[in-house]
């Protein structure tokens, strides 16, 4: 095992443990500390703050997507108080008159706790962002939650046509899952995947998965539904940008999503080459596992971790 794969798996290991979360949480030295390579890609730590973060992003030329960070709530209480802050995101966001979409989770939202409950919840969302005019992305989670958020996914797409969708290209199940999802409303958001899944299941990094990548973005770029092509990969951005000129495509139709503070210079280049483009742009305290997944997947953003601490600390 490469040194940097362990790195990678010690990660993904820390990421999922509550305790090393919980001791981060309560210990304001650590967290200030860790705070700080976390800032680099979300948005801040409160509703504010992301706010002017997403502010400064339109300003460059990028939309945003916003999430209130978190998933798998375990209480009906705490739920409830993740849906009022996305109704919080929606209201900030038609006041300040943002170019902005809202993600979420919608295990953040009761759904794990009880199916009803998430759609209920969910659907509160969708009418309210309905009101405003704006897209709710539903995120995609472990796979065994993928047939539940699909299902939840089509009930809201019979009362609301606002309401995206992320599948991942990892899964073997993928291709029948986009052919149904190409027949309900709302954006499609294709990534790669990136929880852990069994090798039945799931393709791990590497050729195999940018190849299901590749063919799973040529048939959404076809079908001419709205598509978000949301990947860091410089070679599948390429391919995807010499596809949509080869077959003179409407580019109003599709946009390129990244993660805050991840090759940010990728997506300018897109911008430039006149995509619409958007950055995930996530808030919130809960950043540990969202850090960790950030450093795992790319472990010599790790160097770049220890650097962005010691800033601070000098
Ligand atoms: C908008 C958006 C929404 C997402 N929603 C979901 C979701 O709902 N469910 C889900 O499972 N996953 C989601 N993901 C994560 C996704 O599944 C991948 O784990 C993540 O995007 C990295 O994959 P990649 O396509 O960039 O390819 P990779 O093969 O991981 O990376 C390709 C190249 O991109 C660069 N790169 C990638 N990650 C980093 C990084 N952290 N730091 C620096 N460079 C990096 C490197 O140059 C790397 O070689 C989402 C991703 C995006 C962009």
């Amino acid at each position: 095992m490469s040194l940097e794969f362990a790195a990678s798996e010690a990660l993904r290991h820390i990421a999922l443990d509550e305790g090393i979360k919980s001791y981060v949480l309560q210990h304001p030295p650590m967290y200030q500390t860790l705070l700080q390579a976390a800032t680099r890609f979300i948005g801040g730590e409160t509703l504010v703050q992301c706010v002017d973060t997403a502010k400064s992003l339109n300003q460059q030329g990028f939309a945003v997507t916003i999430d209130f960070m978190g998933e798998s709530t375990r209480d009906a209480v705490m739920a409830e108080q993740a849906t009022q802050e996305f109704l919080n995101v929606v209201q900030a966001i038609a006041t300040h008159k943002l170019d902005a979409s809202v993600s979420l989770d919608l295990s953040h939202i009761g759904m794990v706790i009880d199916a009803e409950l998430g759609y209920d919840n969910a659907c509160t969302l969708a009418e309210a962002a309905r009101q405003n005019d704006l897209e709710v992305m539903i995120s995609m989670e472990g796979t065994d939650r993928t047939d539940l958020i699909l299902h939840i996914h089509q009930r809201l797409c019979e009362r609301f046509d606002n309401i995206g969708m992320t599948l991942q290209a990892y899964l073997y199940r993928t291709p029948d899952d986009l052919e149904r999802v190409l027949e309900r409303p709302g954006k499609i958001r294709l990534v790669k995947g990136a929880y852990e899944a069994t090798q039945t299941l799931a393709r791990s990094r590497g050729a195999d998965l940018d190849l299901a990548y590749h063919q799973l973005m040529q048939i959404l770029l076809r079908r001419g539904h709205l598509c978000s092509i949301a990947t860091h990969d410089l070679s599948l951005l390429k391919d995807a940008h010499n596809f949509i000129q080869e077959h003179k495509l409407d580019k109003e139709k599709i946009e390129f999503e990244m993660l805050k503070g991840v090759t940010p210079e990728r997506l300018k280049t897109m911008s430039e080459d006149g995509y619409r483009t958007r950055v995930y742009l996530p808030y919130g305290r809960e950043w540990h596992l969202y850090l960790c997944n950030r450093l795992a997947e790319y472990p010599p953003n790790l160097y770049q971790a220890i650097v962005d601490v010691v800033k601070v600390a000098h």
